[in-house]
């Protein structure tokens, strides 16, 4: 299983290398054999020890230049950055990223070699339109991008699950994921509103394989429990 945590626009340089000694420690402590990732905000990118995979939020696709604002390959590869989310909702929603922007993202980023992971989902208007609408509107989200990458993970996060406290009923993730597993053969992450009470069931539905969780996992402790809940899932516990 994949558990990761996007900080969004929260935590510091100083909180997150905190948080990364905390998270390691436990890591080395537990065993954990899940596959772990941070995506800290980009002023807390660094060379990490231990074994998360810390990733960046966002980057513009291109090596350097006149990109006011906006981080370039050349600044990821100073530490070492090799893993982005691409197509978050936020970047969709809230900064307007268009699919065809996020396609030119995905190619340039997938041509480096880069682990994306690719979020998609519906606002709450598609969910009450209906099964069909919705994935009508999360095929949409797939255009340009090439479903066959080999370090291509998809996070299916319903945009009026991010940050509300809501979710789906786990027979609609458990509904959703199965249709999109039979459209791309990868590893499927869900996100919105996972917390530490909500993980376990969730991380226990079919074809979930991993959480992509946002406040929930700016407490370490909780991120730790959330891992924890997938090891021992993984164990048959
Ligand atoms: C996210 O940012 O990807 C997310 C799922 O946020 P939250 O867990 O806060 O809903």
């Amino acid at each position: 299983m994949i558990i990761a945590a996007n900080f969004k626009t929260n935590l510091t340089r100083q909180k997150t290398a905190e948080y990364m000694a905390v998270l390691e420690a436990f890591l080395e402590k537990e065993g954990v054999t899940q596959e772990v990732m941070v995506f800290p905000p980009a002023t807390a990118l660094d060379r990490f020890d231990g074994r998360t995979q810390v990733g960046t939020q966002n980057a513009y696709p291109t090596r350097n230049g006149a990109f006011t604002g906006e981080l370039g390959l050349e600044q990821l590869e100073e530490f070492g950055t090799d893993t982005i989310l691409i197509g978050h909702s936020e970047r969709r929603h809230v900064m307007g990223e268009s699919q065809e922007e996020i396609a030119r993202k995905f190619s340039f980023y997938k041509e480096k070699g880069f682990t994306i992971v690719y979020c998609i989902g519906e606002p709450l208007e598609v969910r009450e339109a209906g099964n069909d609408a919705l994935m009508d509107y999360l095929e949409a989200q797939l255009e340009g991008i090439d479903l066959h990458y080999k370090k291509l993970v998809i996070a299916y996060e319903p945009v009026w699950a991010i940050g509300t406290g809501l979710t789906p009923s786990l027979g609609d993730i458990e509904l959703i994921h199965a249709a999109l597993k039979q459209r791309v053969a990868k590893p499927l992450l869900y996100g919105g509103s996972v917390k530490v009470d909500n993980a376990r069931e969730i991380l226990a539905l079919q074809h979930v394989d991993g959480i992509l969780v946002g406040s929930g996992a700016l407490a370490v402790e909780d991120f730790c429990r959330m891992i924890r809940d997938a090891e021992t899932l993984h164990k048959g516990e």
